[in-house]
């Protein structure tokens, strides 16, 4: 049955009519015996086929500058999908609201094509029937901004788009979201390098609420995240919440209105709460090398590939050896002539146990769902008994060491590389690294392992810290992200004028990971101390949403313009988080990692299970705050 609710879109049947070339060769795949239920038969001509197919539509309307704009999905169909194999195409479709032509584009990995139109569109809509005829003059992507929205969101990868779903879940719906990209995805738009995947199994690195049940393989690629990320962006219409191509640049707290004011590269507003889902692995962390600014080739980032630049035949230097680095290396190495890997330090790297969904688990999952959430619970479950090896028994943790040495032993036979390739601390005091291919590709002739860190640049040359010199093209900066002095603190100013960097002083502290003393209605997604070691980080943004939304809730049934968290009840959550990380792998693992400060203290992973997480982030409790009153002073 249709169904249509203004801002949400239309979701029902339409009819698709089509004229497709047809194809002499497969002339008994011509989708005739496929047509649907209701479609009258399709006429053949001597060169094209008519085809009218009765299809699934979830359309949503935008305007933009000015011109009509709607863009759909239709599911996939037999016979659209073998007279479509030829590529793009023009069709009519239309609903019982009326008729329009649209471009079909290739499908999606789900297999349902994406339609767009620049017309009126073939269902209703609260813009196009001229309810919000304002918005028509502009875009979300230009729309100028409002003066006031209750909840600003910074951000829109899993964070920033899982806060507004759970926003709209629970009846929210006046807030924007601040992309400075132009597209939605965070880390996993970004991220495009050769090789680009997912450590973590795709039934759980996605929302629980949001199951794929199309999945190809059970390690996602880039590609796939990418596109199921744009794909709930739609389907829990998000668009019109969306600002593209709109940095927020400062954030300042309003005493006196009780709220915070943003400025942002495309205009000034005010907002009641912000929530920042800005991330930790947004900013590239280039190493501080002397010269390196005057390298005569070409220099990038993981999280910046230049897809321009062909490396076949170049001499490349890989920087660094983290989970961007092992994804690369294989990758690229069949076509380089000579890669040199820079490692600082070598990775624990366990076996990557990958592999094809088949089309029969896929329409399991499609058609009896709770088999999906069953599989879900599974690797859960599994990764989840592994927390208490890395917060309370490191020890535990050699026995996976053992498995890595054998992965180690069995790719690289040279003693020399095995040794430089073995690490000395604890397995997990680091990311633990996935590959089946990472140690094959360093043991072929054209790989070179320099054991040391670069040092310094000089003209192509690049310098390590023991003195090794190495000619190269191009530079890969494999060096992660700046994970603890996240570029968003230095733009956030709280009650006392001073920004979220200058309180932390190089050591984030929040109340339950969330919510910060001075800086009132300040909600951050992935905060100090939610990191992960052994599980999906996804679980832990959503026992934070539910957390975020309980706030919003609290602000409400108090009646109170803002909740601050008194300094005393952060303190005890911090301090509780510091007993539980001594005996942890992070701190007694014997390695230098980005988990911690320069003072040694780990503010970036949660040091218990996500159970535990969940458990302490179920609700606001109103004692570890301040209730600021409207017009009220925040402390
Ligand atoms: P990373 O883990 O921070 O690794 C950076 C690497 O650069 C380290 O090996 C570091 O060495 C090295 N490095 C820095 N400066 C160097 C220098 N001057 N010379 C030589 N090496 C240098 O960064 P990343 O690999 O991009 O990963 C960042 C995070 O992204 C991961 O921890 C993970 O959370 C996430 N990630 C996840 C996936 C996934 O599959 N889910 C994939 C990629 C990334 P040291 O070890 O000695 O510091």
């Amino acid at each position: 049955m249709a169904d249509f609710n203004g801002e949400d879109g239309y979701s029902g049947p339409a009819t698709l009519s089509l004229s497709v070339p047809t194809l002499p060769s497969s002339a008994s795949q011509t989708p005739e015996p496929a047509a649907p239920r209701d479609a009258p038969p399709a006429t053949p001509r001597a060169d094209t086929l008519d085809l009218r197919v009765t299809v699934d539509l979830r359309g949503y309307f935008q305007p933009i500058d000015g011109r009509y704009h709607w863009h759909g999905r239709i599911a996939a169909h037999d016979g659209l999908s073998a007279a479509l194999a030829s590529g793009r195409s023009t069709a009519t479709i239309s609903t019982p609201h009326g008729s329009a032509s649209c471009e079909i584009a290739d499908p999606d990995p789900w297999n349902r094509y994406r339609i767009t139109g620049t017309s009126t569109p073939p269902f209703p809509s609260a813009f196009a029937t001229g309810e919000s005829t304002a918005a028509i003059t502009d875009t979300p992507r230009r729309a100028s901004l409002p003066s006031h929205t209750r909840i600003a969101i910074i951000g829109s990868g899993f964070g920033g788009l899982g806060a507004a779903i759970r926003l709209r879940q629970n009846g929210i719906t006046d807030f924007v979201i601040f992309e400075r990209a132009s597209s939605v995805g965070g880390t996993w738009r970004d991220n495009t390098y050769p090789g680009c995947a997912c450590d973590v199994p795709s039934h759980l690195y996605s929302f629980s609420f949001a199951p794929n049940p199309l999945w190809s393989r059970s390690f996602s690629r880039q590609p796939e995240i990418r596109a199921y990320l744009e794909d709930v962006t739609d389907r829990y219409a998000l668009r019109r919440h969306l600002r593209f191509d709109t940095e927020v640049t400062d954030v300042r707290w309003d005493t006196a209105n009780s709220r915070w004011n943003l400025r942002t590269s495309r205009g000034d507003l005010a907002a009641d709460i912000v929530i920042s889902a800005a991330g930790p692995l947004a900013d590239p962390s280039l190493p501080d090398v002397p010269g390196l600014d005057g390298f005569r080739g070409e220099v990038f980032h993981s999280s910046r590939w230049n897809h321009d630049y062909d490396l076949t035949g170049k001499r490349v230097a890989v920087i660094g050896t983290g989970a961007s680095a092992i994804q690369i290396v294989p990758e690229i190495q069949p076509r380089v002539a000579r890669l040199t890997l820079f490692q600082r330090t070598p990775a624990w790297v366990l076996p990557r146990r990958d592999r094809r969904i088949t089309a029969a688990e896929r329409w399991l999952y499609r058609h009896v769902p709770p088999t999906q959430r069953v599989a879900r619970l599974g690797i859960y479950a599994v990764r989840e008994s592994t927390v208490g090896a890395f917060v309370k028994r490191p020890a535990l943790l050699k026995s996976a060491q053992r498995l890595a040495l054998q992965n180690l032993n069995t790719a690289v036979a040279d003693p020399e590389l095995r040794s430089k390739l073995t690490p000395s601390y604890i397995m997990g005091c680091k990311r633990i690294l996935l590959s089946n291919d990472f140690y094959p590709a360093l043991a072929r002739p054209n790989v070179d392992v320099v054991a040391s860190g670069l040092a310094k640049v000089d003209g192509s040359t690049l310098i390590s810290q023991d003195g090794t010199a190495v000619e190269a093209d191009v530079i890969v900066l494999a060096t992660g992200f700046h994970a603890i002095d996240v570029p968003i603190a230095n733009h956030v100013y709280g009650v006392d004028g001073k920004t979220l960097a200058e309180a932390w002083q190089g050591d984030m502290r929040a109340l339950r990971g969330t919510t910060v003393a001075g800086f009132p209605n300040l909600c951050l997604v992935i905060g100090p101390n939610t990191g992960l070691g052994h599980n999906s980080m996804v679980h832990i943004i959503e026992s934070q949403l539910r957390y975020i939304v309980d706030y919003v809730k609290t602000l409400d049934r108090f009646g109170v313009a803002a909740l601050d968290p008194r300094p005393d009840a952060q303190e005890r959550w911090c301090d509780d988080i510091e007993r539980r990380m001594t005996p942890t792998v992070w701190n007694i693992g014997g390695c230098a990692s980005w988990y911690l400060n320069a003072a040694g203290r780990n503010p970036t992973l949660w040091p218990a299970s996500t159970i535990r997480f969940r458990r302490e982030t179920r609700s606001i409790d109103v004692d570890e705050y301040h209730l600021v009153p409207t017009g009220g002073s925040a402390r």
